[in-house]
């Protein structure tokens, strides 16, 4: 008996350390993925559902660290948020994605946007509307070229900051997004207390679409919602053609997914999207 006990105690001793040392690691690489290049973002599709036109790209981090591999921003932007780098790589994320979008205004049509993820610590910044300022004005691009991605989350603390900031966004054109609706705790109170321009809809309620009746209520449900709010109401992680067919035949307004195109980097984002024209 002692030991077995012996034996498990340090198995999982052993594992809390290999844990330790993995996030430990992590985070020392983190700390030099900026300036060793190794972050970049690549670009999902957005699709106006009655026209079928690519009306805007959704920016995605990837972290490329050449011991680590691909590290998928799941498990790395929690760690930056925790230890402050979320600053610095949320304001690479925001040049990058705007400058790219600069060079794509010049031939898409004027109702391109360009969807970027935020974290809480940017928006509780008190200097982050200036900045956000600066940066349009820096590449030249129309605020209401921009729409900020914000979660459920976030915004359950400081409320009075969000809520200002948002406002303030807001009265400079720029769009603000309630991602991952339906999926924190809040959902509705969040659709109270704030104004949105835009509702991206879980891909969780669009994956079981086809199987599931419940889901499709929802769905139909929170469609119908956004629409009485006169929001845009944006549906994530479509993949197939029957999930497309439904949100369509739902009036959803854009769709997001791997049945309209992956996250591709900027090369193959403006090959694919915007030399094209679309019809
Ligand atoms: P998100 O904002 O909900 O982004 C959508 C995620 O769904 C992306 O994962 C995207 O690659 C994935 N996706 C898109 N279409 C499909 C589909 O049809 N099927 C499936 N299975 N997945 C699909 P990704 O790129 O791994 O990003 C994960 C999360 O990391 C994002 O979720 C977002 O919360 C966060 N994130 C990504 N980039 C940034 C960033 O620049 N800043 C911040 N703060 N967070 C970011
Ligand atoms: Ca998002
Ligand atoms: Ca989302
Ligand atoms: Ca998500």
């Amino acid at each position: 008996i002692s030991k077995s006990n012996g034996s498990s105690h340090s198995f999982f001793n052993q594992h809390t350390q290999q844990n330790l040392n993995l996030r430990s690691q992590l985070e020392s690489r983190l700390m030099d993925a900026l300036n060793k290049n190794e972050l970049s973002l690549n670009y999902q599709p957005l699709v106006h559902l009655k026209t079928q036109r690519v009306v805007g790209a959704e920016a995605l981090l990837r972290w490329h660290n050449p011991v680590l591999g691909n590290v998928p921003p799941d498990k790395f932007i929690s760690l930056a948020e925790r230890n402050g780098q979320i600053i610095d790589i949320g304001n690479f994320v925001l040049h990058t994605a705007l400058s790219q979008t600069a060079k794509w205004y010049k031939t898409v049509e004027h109702d391109f946007k360009i969807a970027i993820n935020i974290s809480p610590l940017q928006i509780r910044n008190p200097r982050f509307i200036d900045h956000v300022a600066d940066l349009l004005k820096l590449y030249q691009l129309p605020a209401t070229a921009l729409e900020l991605e914000i979660t459920e989350g976030l915004l359950l603390q400081d409320e009075h900051i969000a809520h200002f900031t948002i406002q303030k966004l807001q009265q400079l054109g720029i769009k603000i997004s309630l991602d991952d609706f339906g999926t924190g705790y809040s959902s509705l109170s969040y659709l109270q207390k704030y104004s949105f321009n835009t509702l991206k809809i879980d891909r969780c309620f669009i994956k079981k679409l086809e199987e599931n009746k419940q889901d499709r209520e929802l769905t139909k449900t929170i469609i119908a919602i956004g629409k009485k709010l006169n929001l845009e109401v944006i549906a994530e992680g479509v993949e197939t053609i029957n999930q497309d067919a439904f949100i369509r035949k739902e009036r959803c307004d854009l769709g997001q997914g791997y049945f309209y195109g992956k996250p591709m980097n900027a090369e193959q984002f403006e090959r694919t999207f915007i030399h094209k024209k679309c019809t």
